[in-house]
């Protein structure tokens, strides 16, 4: 069943221990789209300017994303400029540059306002909130955000959240957004302002599921090579909803949320091993169910 997005599409020039990069192409859309599109027909809505590749938007159609929703705007795209220390988990932000999003206005497709499966990606909550309003009935709502936005916009981000099922959220920004520092008071907290499941990113360390009755816990893929953490949450989500949305049943077990879970974290893990999207755009079926078998034997154990 189709999955919709709206998030950022953009320029990222990325500092890490093992690199530098200026200007490759990053987004939450971005990375979201790729991931999802894994698993079920992805419907972008973002917003470019006309300084961005043609070849990128032919590379994202080429995967069976939906770019109608998808416009090329005057003047710059987005641009993100960061950095990561040997703690690869937090990302450091120098600058952000919003350009064409100051004045991004979506309308969605008429045929895209019944999408049952809705992924409200990192960017401005008013955007979030625009959406929302345009989509009819949806069976699954997501959201994620970053601490930028938390500082912003807390008020509309608090609206945004109150109207959602699921926030996919990382650990310094719930522990932000709540007061909170410990995570399961913190993913409480969340649930007592709406969403009925909290999914919180703790990078290396994994993934910490919660919702009424259940917790679920997994651990990311112990990988040799990370290069560039840029785009795991957003990978991570895309796998997530992706999964949700090519099981295309009304009501959704705790297995398929696990399970969920499970190919947002395999999915992920291959976008930390290059720069960029790189590593997402070649990515394959097989690719994934290989690593899920990995992760299978990864936490395997008897009594
Ligand atoms: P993550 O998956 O959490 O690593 O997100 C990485 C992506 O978020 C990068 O490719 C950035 O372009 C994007 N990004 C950074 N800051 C913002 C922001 N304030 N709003 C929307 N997207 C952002």
């Amino acid at each position: 069943m189709s999955l919709l997005v709206v998030g950022s599409m953009a320029f990222d020039s990325i500092k890490s221990p093992f690199g530098e990069v200026e200007r490759v192409i990053g987004g939450s859309a971005t990375y979201f789209s790729l991931a999802a599109s894994c698993l079920s027909p992805v419907r972008l809505v973002s917003v470019v300017g006309r300084d961005f590749p043609k070849k990128t938007i032919e590379m994202l159609s080429s995967r069976g994303i939906d770019l109608e929703g998808l416009k090329v705007a005057d003047g710059e795209t987005f641009h993100w400029k960061g950095y990561y220390e040997y703690d690869l988990n937090t990302a450091h932000t120098v600058r952000t540059d919003l350009n064409v999003f100051r004045d991004f206005a979506p309308s969605l497709p008429a045929a895209w306002r019944e999408t049952p499966y809705v992924f409200l990606g990192n960017i401005d909550p008013r955007l979030q909130l625009d959406i929302l309003a345009q989509v009819r009935n949806p069976r699954v709502v997501a959201l994620d955000t970053m601490n930028f936005w938390i500082g912003k916009s807390p008020q509309l981000l608090r609206e945004v959240i109150r109207n959602v099922d699921i926030v996919i959220i990382n650990e310094a920004e719930i522990r932000e957004l709540t007061a909170e520092f410990n995570l399961v008071k913190a993913a409480r907290k969340l649930m007592n302002m709406g969403p009925g499941r909290v999914v919180v990113k703790r990078g290396e360390y994994g993934v910490l599921q919660m919702a009424d009755g259940e917790v679920f816990a997994a651990p990311a893929y112990p990988l040799e090579t990370i290069y560039d953490p840029t785009g795991a949450g957003d990978s991570f989500a895309g796998g997530f909803m992706g999964y949700l949305a090519s099981r295309g049943r009304a009501a959704l077990t705790e297995m398929d949320y696990r399970l969920a879970t499970m190919y947002g974290s395999a999915i992920a893990s291959f976008t930390v091993e290059a720069f960029s999207t790189e590593r997402l755009q070649g990515l394959s079926l097989e690719d994934i169910s290989m690593r899920l078998s990995a992760f299978r034997s990864l936490t395997e154990f008897r009594v």
